[in-house]
């Protein structure tokens, strides 16, 4: 190899490009000393580097040796400043040629030990003090099992005050946006129970966590020297992040429902076996790494431009947030790639993109979840519009309701009251009798009807369970007599000793369920035979009450539907009803924290099982309260 031109170092240009003097050779060994290095470079071993990196991958037992010359004019400045910019090295010694061409060495030591160096600051930064004219040669070592690149600069001493500082202030407010990020995040996810803000935090943790052990923070703050902390704490942080942001895609994408588990599925294997190259590829051999990078960030550039051509395509809500959502991603892979190309070499350049397009996209992800509350805010309002819209009709059908049943009872009860007036003054008239009873059971069957619907109003309307003690027992018994005394075709048979004496529940809206499942039994038994009602507590102290009858029983296919409002069996279509009975009853047993089945064969008979729960708050009936809304 040809040696390395010598750098003219005029004074007029305080950040001169190091390429064509800066040349590296490989010591893989790590055993070569200065002298033997020195031999190397005069018979010509030593490469020539094109930009100002050199990129030598992790050398765990190795280093590398890299050779400048500078040749200062008369007009510079004697004071320069030698700085290895963003990589952590392990081990460094600097091998500056003296004015009788003799070589001074510096020790750098191992890890950032910051007495020995030139200035306190995050990289390395040597003072080189060139008062010597003509050309002088620098020999620098460096040992890293954990360095990836090792990015020069030399400037002339403000220069370099100036960078130091920048990125000082560069990083520190990179650091400091990310940390309020986080923590507004984290606060959010927890106070607002938002997975998304959970994602976004988890994000930024991943990011930071990268940066931390990458730009060097980790070991100079003295945490760790362990190689397998420093090599592996960026990738898991990159890791973290990654997973963080593709869940946090599919949280904020308003996906079909068919795809999301797919999609699910999709993301997890990505995830895993992203995880599962960078860790195969730093163990079997972390010099496969750059490829690794290079390749992957085309894919960081591809695959979301793709599938947010695709989403946007489709018609899928949020569909270009996609692109948002990987923003600063595409602009470090387009940096990476156009590293790759040669186009960008200033480590400074690309370090500055990459800080402000991470903090950038910080701020937008935030802004986007923001965005969203503020939709989902603006559609809460909406419907808590309509909801009260929908209660005020509600309102009035009810009042109508009651008006209507008020105005129609007093006719009934004239008429009802008028039919036995007739029955009476025309006793010895037999052939009147029958036309009276019809009139006074359709009266009946009115009355009924009304009833009916005023329980249900009553259900649907506001303060509808008023819970107080009730002997259920005793409501028990009672009903069942009231219930057999209109019938003497069957007999109502009562099992229930082993009730509590007490249990909290609405004793108006039980009598109301039990009375329903009794008369049904009757009704829906026409030639009579045993109802048997049990009610007993269970070992998880719930209430069971079961009604059987040797009705007419119903088939499997409708047992589905008898809970709903206003559905009949074909069987009954004839017998009298509405089809409430045990839509309003259900409706009673879930208020008591319950619910109700049946079990049924055709033409034998039905069981029908209501379950109460004595702990009312264990209901369904009442919710707790809760911050989540945005999810
Ligand atoms: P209704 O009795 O007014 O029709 P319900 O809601 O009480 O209304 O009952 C719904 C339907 O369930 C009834 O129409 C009937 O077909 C069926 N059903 C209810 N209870 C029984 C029972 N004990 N035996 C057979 N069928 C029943």
């Amino acid at each position: 190899m040809a040696h390395a031109t010598a750098l003219g170092l005029d004074g007029s240009n305080g950040h001169p490009s190091l390429a064509g003097h800066l040349s590296w050779l490989i010591d893989p060994t790590g055993q070569m000393t200065f002298k033997q290095a020195l031999e190397q470079n005069n018979s010509g071993h030593f490469f020539s580097v094109k930009g100002e990196d050199v990129a030598l991958g992790f050398l765990p037992n190795g280093a590398v040796w890299v050779h400048f010359s500078l040749n200062r004019e008369a007009s510079a400045p004697t004071v320069w400043w030698l700085a290895i910019l963003l990589d952590t090295l392990d081990h460094i010694d600097l091998y500056i040629e003296q004015p009788d061409g003799s070589f001074g060495v510096k020790h750098g030591g191992r890890v950032f030990p910051l007495a020995q160096r030139e200035l306190d600051w995050r990289a390395y930064a040597f003072q080189l003090d060139l008062k010597r004219q003509g050309v002088c040669n620098i020999y620098v070592r460096a040992a890293s099992i954990g360095a990836f690149r090792i990015p020069f600069g030399l400037w002339v001493d403000k220069d370099f005050e100036r960078y130091r500082t920048g990125e000082n202030f560069s990083i520190g407010m990179f650091f400091g946006v990310m940390c309020v990020a986080f923590l507004l995040s984290a606060f959010r996810s927890l106070y607002y129970r938002s997975s998304l803000d959970g994602f976004n935090a988890l994000y930024i943790l991943g990011i930071e966590t990268a940066n931390f052990a990458m730009f060097g923070y980790f070991h100079q703050t003295g945490l760790s020297e362990n190689f397998l902390l420093r090599a592996y704490l960026p990738s898991i942080g990159v890791a973290l992040a990654c997973i963080a942001l593709i869940w946090f895609v599919l949280k904020l994408i308003v996906w079909p429902n068919l795809l999301i588990r797919r999609l699910n599925v999709i993301a997890s294997i990505i995830t895993i076996t992203y995880v599962l190259i960078v860790i195969l590829s730093m163990t079997v051999s972390p010099r496969i790494l750059p490829m690794w990078i290079v390749s992957l960030s085309g894919l960081m550039v591809f695959v979301p431009l793709v599938a947010t051509l695709w989403a946007t395509r489709r018609g899928w809500q949020y569909g270009r947030l996609f692109i948002v959502a990987f923003f600063p991603h595409i602009v470090l892979a387009l940096l990476i790639q156009a590293g790759s190309l040669g186009l960008v070499s200033g480590t400074w350049e690309f370090l500055n993109a990459y800080l402000l397009a991470a903090v950038f996209h910080v701020v937008l992800l935030f802004a986007v979840i923001l965005n969203r509350d503020a939709e989902l805010k603006r559609m809460k309002i909406e419907l808590e519009w309509q909801i009260s819209r929908l209660n005020e009709e509600m309102n009035h059908q009810s009042l109508f309701l009651r008006m209507l049943t008020h105005e129609v009872r007093t006719p009934l009860a004239i008429i009802d009251s008028n039919s036995q007036l007739l029955a009476m003054q025309n006793h010895e008239n037999n052939s009147i009798a029958p036309q009276v009873a019809q009139i006074r059971a359709s009266v009946a069957q009115l009355s009924e009807l009304l009833n009916r619907c005023l329980s249900q109003d009553r259900l649907t309307s506001f303060n509808l369970f008023e819970p107080s003690p009730v002997d259920l027992g005793e409501l028990i018994t009672t009903v069942a007599a009231e219930v057999q005394s209109k019938t003497e075709d069957h007999l109502i048979t009562c099992h229930a000793e082993n009730l509590p004496k007490s249990i909290t529940g609405d004793a108006g809206l039980l009598k109301i369920m039990l009375t329903n499942l009794l008369e049904n039994a009757v009704h829906y038994s026409p030639d009579g035979g045993n109802i048997i009602l049990t009610a007993n507590i269970d070992m998880t102290g719930k209430i069971l009450i079961d009604v059987c009858d040797e009705g007419v029983g119903i088939e499997e296919a409708a047992l589905k539907s008898i809970f709903e409002c206003y559905y009949r069996t074909q069987q009954v279509e004839s017998a009298v009803g509405v089809g409430l009975g045990l839509y309003i009853t259900k409706k009673i047993a879930q208020l008591h924290g319950g619910d109700i089945v049946c079990e049924s064969v055709l033409g034998e008979g039905s069981r029908f099982r209501v379950t109460l729960t004595q702990d009312r708050s264990l209901g369904n009936g009442q919710h707790a309260p809760s911050h989540r809304y945005f999810e």
